[in-house]
């Protein structure tokens, strides 16, 4: 089955991939990989997108398209995918659109966990850290035993980084929402959307995850 997995950062979207890919063993195709193997293997395209990621610069559709192309005809995909981090806007969907066709593939379905924003807020910005001696923890996964005090060093003052702060985290996910949307509708009207509740244990969004895919 050739899939398509969306979701917001915190949303649990790497850990879904994981389970998808050991259950079902379609390859994991995220964008990164993609352009680290790339890069790697010093193909053409990923020389190109190379030269400018060195720039600082963000590499062209085209360049990203190509890349997602050749990994897509690789023969391992024969089986099916799992598509992470791709497509980012509405003109690589498009162009995923086009790459499949002439590959001879189509998706299956496309899967957006979802999980409210003040909720991936929580999750994302409860990073902070002891001033004394440097510990790490999180207001939800990793509090300090005693609530104000470092459990390492028993100091009582904590600071959070730039972004991990509630109004950093809020911005950034913003941005990610209004890029999401248009490609969310897109497949809503090519009735592929399968919108999952994320807000969830692990488990019971998976086995939602799960009767989608079997379908
Ligand atoms: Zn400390």
């Amino acid at each position: 089955m050739n899939l398509i997995l969306m979701g917001l950062p915190g949303a649990g979207k790497g850990t879904q991939a994981e389970k998808i890919v050991d259950k079902y063993h379609i390859p994991h195709i995220s964008t990164g990989d993609m352009f680290r193997a790339a890069i790697a293997d010093e193909t053409e395209l990923g020389l190109k997108a190379k030269s400018f990621m060195d720039a600082g610069e963000l590499v062209p559709d085209e360049i990203t398209n190509g890349i997602v192309k050749e990994r897509l005809a690789q023969p391992d995909t024969k089986v099916g995918f799992l598509l992470d981090g791709f497509p980012r806007t509405l003109a690589q969907a498009e162009a995923l659109d086009q790459i499949l066709n002439e590959l001879g593939k189509k998706l299956d379905a496309v899967i957006d966990i979802e999980v409210a924003e003040n909720v991936l807020v929580e999750r994302l910005s409860g990073r902070f850290i002891c001033k004394t001696c440097g510990a790490t923890y999180h207001k939800l996964f990793n509090p300090p035993k005693v609530a104000g005090t470092c459990d390492r060093c028993g100091g009582h003052e904590f600071y959070q980084r730039e972004d991990d702060k509630p109004e950093t985290v809020r911005t950034r996910l913003k941005v990610n929402i209004k890029n999401s949307e248009p490609i969310l509708a897109y497949y809503k009207s090519q009735g592929l959307l399968h919108e999952i509740d994320g807000d969830r244990k692990i488990d019971d969004v998976f086995k939602e995850v799960d009767q989608i895919i079997a379908k």
